[in-house]
């Protein structure tokens, strides 16, 4: 197995929720198309007339849920997720109009209809596969397949064998090789991290610490939108928005011991909330999952006064679990359930308090692998179809356990913990792989099917 080669800024990537895998992995995908249809020469474009798109697996599922659509035709209409309007999905859903697709000096319509919810079961080799079909008089005359693998990661046909990546100066494939580069080099996690980013990505290390600072600002940038909207979330559940009140009665809290797990619930519940309304997020790993590590750092930065360079050096470690968790595991709810997104959003949480907080290495390990281990078999089964029940308390919970994996992690001797995380990450493959397709983000099991009719 090759190391990991995975950017920091392919983990955290900000986009649109509610489903990294739902919208900003079909979004890239749907922009990427469109550069193609940009390359195509004057005799092609002239031939064309549609495009379609297929959807497939628990995108089909739950695409309609998830705002797989609206992501399909803003990408096809040339939105970025980092980039385009907090709300974009918002307005297409509540303004569904017929749309044209820029080719050249021509236009072809484009609307919801043209994306099609094909098969659950499929031939493909991810769950989460798209279609693009460019048609002229004749047939097709352009097709690319795409898949969403999680956490807004895209590959397209073929594309696995082809990717090359530079030689990093301190690779690993598990926590044990990360942890005998940091003994044999003398190294910090977060300085491991930083060298690695920088052979991979060509860039300095202020820009590195500039582009973790972005990140750091959205994700509180979610909370404080949260924090400050209340109502009911769009979708046919009529789910009202939990986050200002909770914040509320922060502000009156009468046992002080309550104010830490209110203020966690708060800030975790605010940014979840905001990836249920489609808005703009940070996905950690994942945008169902991107209330947790938003929760602690809000919680750091606002009630515990720590600093930037050290909330940056937390992403740093957070972002060394949710690598491990991807590269030998997953983090795709369609794949392995809940526990790769929540159980793993969690983990890197956990990691991040810790070192954030100055503990070394083995503390955040064990932090990580006490929030992780309590997830393990945890079920995706939204229900239908949306990131909102169970999802977004989920996102909660998972806050609150990695704060408590980190204060158990403190509670003995780091050398006493008889579980390692690799153990865990390894459990967590073997128990995703054993999980039914209901329990995959199809929305068919769970909650999912005894909430079905509410
Ligand atoms: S149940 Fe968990 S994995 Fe499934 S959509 Fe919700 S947050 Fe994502």
């Amino acid at each position: 197995m090759p190391p990991v080669e995975t950017s920091v800024f392919e983990l955290f990537r900000i986009g649109p929720g509610p489903s990294s895998s739902h919208t900003i992995g079909p979004m890239r995908a749907a922009a990427r198309f469109l550069a193609e249809l940009e390359r195509l020469d004057a005799s092609q474009r002239n031939e064309a007339v549609q495009v379609k798109i297929h959807l497939y697996g628990s995108l089909s599922a739950t695409g309609q849920g998830h705002g797989t659509v609206e992501a399909v035709l803003a990408g096809l209409l040339g939105h970025e997720p980092e980039t385009a309007p907090p709300d974009i999905l918002e307005q297409l859903r509540t303004h569904p109009a017929q749309h044209r697709l820029a080719l050249g000096d021509r236009e072809l319509p484009l609307s919801a209809g043209d994306v099609i919810f094909d098969t659950l079961d499929h031939p493909f080799p991810w769950p989460n596969t798209l279609r693009f079909l460019l048609y002229g008089p004749g047939g097709v005359l352009l097709e690319r397949e795409y898949y969403s693998i999680g956490g807004g990661f895209l590959l397209e046909k073929g594309e696995e064998a082809a990717a090359k990546r530079p030689r990093l100066p301190y690779p690993y494939q598990n926590m044990a090789e990360c942890k005998t580069q940091l003994t044999t080099h003398g190294l910090r996690l977060h300085r491991l991290m930083l060298e690695n980013e920088k052979a991979l990505t060509g860039a300095s290390e202020n820009e590195i610490y500039d582009r973790l600072e972005h990140l750091l600002d959205c994700m509180e940038q979610a909370v404080d939108r949260g924090l400050q909207t209340s109502g009911v979330l769009p979708g046919p559940l009529g789910l009202q928005r939990k986050a200002p009140a909770l914040h509320h009665r922060l502000q009156s809290v009468v046992y002080e011991q309550e104010k830490i797990l209110l203020a966690l619930n708060a800030y975790a519940l605010a940014a979840a909330e905001e990836n249920a309304a489609g808005h703009t997020i940070v996905t950690a790993p994942t945008a169902g999952a991107s209330g947790i590590v938003p929760a602690v750092v809000y919680l750091l930065s606002h009630s515990l006064g720590l600093g930037r360079r050290a909330l940056c050096q937390g992403l740093l470690a957070a972002a060394t679990v949710g690598f491990l968790a991807k590269h030998n595991a997953s983090i795709a709810g369609a794949e392995v359930g809940c526990q790769g997104e929540v159980g793993v959003a969690s983990a890197m949480a956990a990691a991040l308090v810790s070192y954030a907080k100055g503990h070394r290495f083995r503390v955040t390990e064990n932090a990580a692998e006490t929030a992780l281990e309590h997830h393990l078999g945890l079920t995706c089964d939204p229900v239908g179809g949306y990131v909102q029940i169970p999802c977004i308390e989920r996102n909660a919970m998972g806050a609150i356990k990695a704060y408590n994996g980190f204060l158990i992690a403190t509670a003995v001797a780091p050398t006493l913990y008889k579980v390692d995380l690799d153990k865990v990450i390894q459990a967590m493959a073997a128990t995703g792989r054993d999980l039914l397709p209901k329990y995959r983000e199809t929305a068919a099991g769970g909650l999912a099917l005894c909430l079905g009719n509410c």
